[in-house]
């Protein structure tokens, strides 16, 4: 395990959408693979912060490894 984990906070970008999540991410690019779970928009990131302790920031589970 190398590299650092960051802690991405999302919001969706249809702003009739409110949904705000957190990512716990490996990479910056990953960020750009995720959409919105609730309507299929792309995300925006609004946040960063490196996670220091993974386990601090509560996961969201999402179907990557399809
Ligand atoms: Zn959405």
């Amino acid at each position: 395990m190398v590299g650092s984990m960051y802690a991405v906070t999302l919001t969706c970008s249809d702003r009739d959408c409110e949904l705000e999540v957190v990512e716990v991410v490996s990479s910056l690019a990953e960020v750009e693979l995720l959409v919105c779970g609730g309507c299929g928009c792309c995300l925006q990131a609004v946040g960063f912060a490196e996670a220091v302790e993974a386990r601090a920031v509560a996961p969201v589970v999402l179907p990557l490894a399809a």
